[in-house]
């Protein structure tokens, strides 16, 4: 696998209001463990807003390196502890083809498909909704007697973003900035 760009989080970030991203995820979070009777310990909620912070999921080993550069450096067992939690809570996703993780910002109904966007220029994953399909694919695999955990797809391909993005790019080599 070759090794995607990740560019530095401020330069990719101002397409929207990146705040609430990371605000929105810690909320949720908060709501969900409280309903659920779970803690939200200080190291989940921490691993949870390093996820959130970045569209471009990231490696366990990478979550250390960036909690280590906020605050305390974790000890990689209990970041993969913490990702464990959030995973089975359904607050972060883990992107198999990419071994790294995405925090989740919506809720997954029981015959949802869980499909990632994944850029493959700019290491961005986006997440889309698809009932459709999810029923489809829950049809299909019940009428075979199969008892399914929610599927994920994975698509690889350019986003929107760097598809417009020639011509940022074009403009900046000419030395505008
Ligand atoms: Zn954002
Ligand atoms: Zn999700
Ligand atoms: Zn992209």
């Amino acid at each position: 696998m070759t090794r995607l760009d990740t560019a530095p989080e401020d330069t990719i970030v101002h397409d929207h209001d990146h705040g609430a991203c990371v605000s929105g995820a810690l909320a949720r979070a908060e709501a969900c463990c409280d309903v659920r009777g779970v803690r939200l310990t200080p190291l989940r909620r921490r691993v949870l807003g390093a996820l959130a912070d970045s569209h471009v999921p990231l490696g366990a080993y990478e979550l250390v390196d960036r909690l280590g550069a906020s605050g305390e450096k974790p000890p990689p067992m209990s970041v993969y502890r913490a990702l464990d939690f959030l995973v089975a809570e359904g607050l972060a996703h883990r992107i198999e083809s990419r071994n790294a993780y995405l925090a989740c910002g919506r809720e997954h109904g029981s015959e949802d498909v869980i499909v990632f966007l994944i850029c493959e220029r700019c290491g961005r994953a986006a997440e889309v909704a698809s009932h459709a399909v999810g029923r489809d694919l829950a049809w299909a695999t019940r009428a075979a007697g199969f008892t399914p955990r929610t599927p994920v797809i994975e698509i690889a391909g350019t986003c929107a973003r760097c598809q417009s993005g020639a011509a940022d790019e074009a403009a900046e080599l000419t030395g505008a900035g």
